[in-house]
C-alpha cells in the first residue's frame, strides 16, 4: 500500500526549517506486516527533541530515514504469529523494542534491549526488516516505528495495547515524554515521599518528571529553564520554585532553599553545562541523573573524588529505565485519576504538510509539546 510520511534524506539542514524543508512529504510504499509484525494507522505523533537531533546530525542516523518516535496509533492489521492484538485495538508505541531473550530483558530491562538497540541503530525493525520503499529503494525506520506517517509497520515488541478510555490523541505522549520524564523519577531514581528534587530543562520530559516528583510526593521541586515562559508553565503545574539557569547565582539559589542541595537533580537539557549545574546542585549523598541525549563529541569534566567523599551517585536514564508494557497502563491510570495532568504539556495540533515549522517552534525551545495529528 502507499502512504505518505515526512522523510529525511540529507542530515545538513540547518534551521529556520520552514526554509530549509529538512523533512519532505513523500507518497511511500509500505509492504504489508511480517511476521511479529502489525499494521498501525497513526493517530498522532509528537515533536520530540531526538527528531531534531537525527535532523541536525547530532545523533546521526542513516538516511532516507523516515522519522517520528513518539506516537499512538490503530491496529489495522496483525501478521503472522501476532495473537494477541486484532484489528481497532488501541496502542502506544515504544522506540525500543525488545526481544525478551537478551540478558538486559532477561533482568527486566527491556528499554536496554540489545537486538532492539542495534534494529535502530540500523534503522531497521527488530525483524532486520525494512518495510519502507521510494522509487525501489529502502527507507530507513526511525526507532522501529516512524511516526510521521499516516500508516506504519512495526514489531508487535514496539506497541503497547491500551484501553479505549483515554483520549487517543493524548495517548501518543505516553511513548516518549511521560514514559522517560516520569520513568526517570519513579524507576531510576525511586524517588520517595518527602525529597528533594531539581529539574533543568523543561522540555516536554522535564516537564512530565516534574510531573512525576509532584505524583511521588516529592517536598519540594525546582524547576530550571533558560526560558521564563517555560518556569511559567512549571508553575502552573505545581513546581514549588522556578529559576532561570542564566542566574549567576542559581546553584547557590537551590542550595538554599533545600539546606545544601536537592537529593535528586535530573539533567533533561541536553547539554554539559546543565549537567554540570545538576550536579553542583546535589547534595552531598544525593544522585545525579541524566536522561538526555547530547551531543555524543561532548563530555563532562566531573571531580573524581567528590563521588567518594560525598558518597554520590551519577545514573543515566534511558526511556525512563521502563518497562513499558507495566508503565504505559500504569501512567495512563494515572492520568485518568487525574494525579499526572500530562495533558496540560500539549501543545499545537499540526498536519503532517506542517511538520517542518513544527521543527523550527521546538528549536526556538518555547513551544509545549506539538502533535501532528493524523
Ligand atoms: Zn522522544
Ligand atoms: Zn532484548
Amino acid at each position: 500500500m502507499k502512504t505518505r510520511a515526512a522523510v529525511l534524506h540529507a542530515l545538513d539542514k540547518q534551521a529556520p526549517f520552514a526554509q530549509s524543508q529538512p523533512l519532505r512529504i513523500e507518497e511511500i510504499e509500505l509492504d504489508a506486516p511480517g511476521e511479529g509484525e502489525v499494521l498501525i494507522k497513526m493517530t498522532a505523533a509528537g515533536l520530540c527533541h531526538s527528531d531534531l537531533s537525527v535532523m541536525t546530525g547530532v545523533r546521526p542516523r542513516p538516511v532516507p530515514m523516515a522519522l517520528g518516535h513518539e506516537a499512538s496509533g490503530t491496529v489495522v492489521q496483525t501478521g503472522a504469529g501476532v495473537g494477541d492484538l486484532k484489528p481497532g485495538d488501541h496502542v502506544v508505541l515504544v522506540f525500543v523494542p525488545s526481544c525478551g531473550h537478551c540478558m538486559p530483558c532477561m533482568e527486566g530491562r527491556p528499554a536496554l534491549c540489545e537486538p532492539g538497540a542495534q534494529a535502530n541503530g540500523n534503522g531497521s525493525l527488530l525483524s532486520g526488516e525494512r518495510r519502507l520503499h521510494l522509487h525501489g529503494h529502502d527507507i530507513h525506520h526511525h526507532m522501529g516505528i516512524s511516526a510521521f506517517a499516516e500508516y506504519a509497520v512495526v514489531s508487535r515488541r514496539s506497541c503497547v495495547k491500551i484501553g479505549q478510555d483515554i483520549d487517543p490523541v493524548e495517548s501518543a505522549l505516553f511513548g516518549c515524554a511521560v514514559l522517560t520524564g516520569v520513568g526517570a523519577v519513579v524507576n531510576t531514581a525511586k524517588v520517595q515521599a518527602g525529597q528533594t528534587v531539581a529539574v533543568l530543562g523543561l522540555g516536554g520530559v522535564g516537564l512530565c518528571a516534574m510531573l512525576g516528583a509532584i505524583a511521588s510526593g516529592a517536598a519540594q521541586i525546582i524547576a530550571i529553564d533558560v526560558h521564563d515562559s517555560k518556569l511559567e508553565v512549571a508553575i502552573s503545574l505545581g513546581a514549588t520554585a522556578v529559576i532561570n539557569a542564566h542566574d549567576a547565582d542559581a546553584v547557590d539559589r537551590v542550595k538554599a532553599l533545600t539546606k545544601g542541595g536537592v537529593d535528586f537533580a535530573f539533567e533533561m537539557a541536553g547539554m554539559v553545562q546543565a549537567m554540570e549545574m545538576a550536579y553542583r546542585m546535589t547534595r552531598r549523598g544525593g544522585t545525579t541523573i541524566t536522561a538526555s541525549l547530547p551531543h555524543p563529541q561532548h563530555h563532562w569534566p566531573l571531580q573524581q573524588v567528590s563521588l567518594v567523599t560525598e558518597e554520590r551517585t551519577v545514573k543515566g536514564s534511558y526511556i525512563g529505565s521502563c518497562v513499558p508494557a507495566r508503565d504505559i497502563p500504569r501512567y495512563i491510570d494515572l492520568y485518568l485519576a487525574g494525579k499526572l495532568p500530562v495533558n496540560q504539556l500539549m501543545g499545537e495540533r499540526l498536519k503532517l504538510d506542517d511538520i517542518n515549522r513544527g521543527f523550527d517552534r521546538l528549536d526556538a525551545g518555547t513551544s509545549l509539546r506539538d502533535l501532528i495529528v493524523f
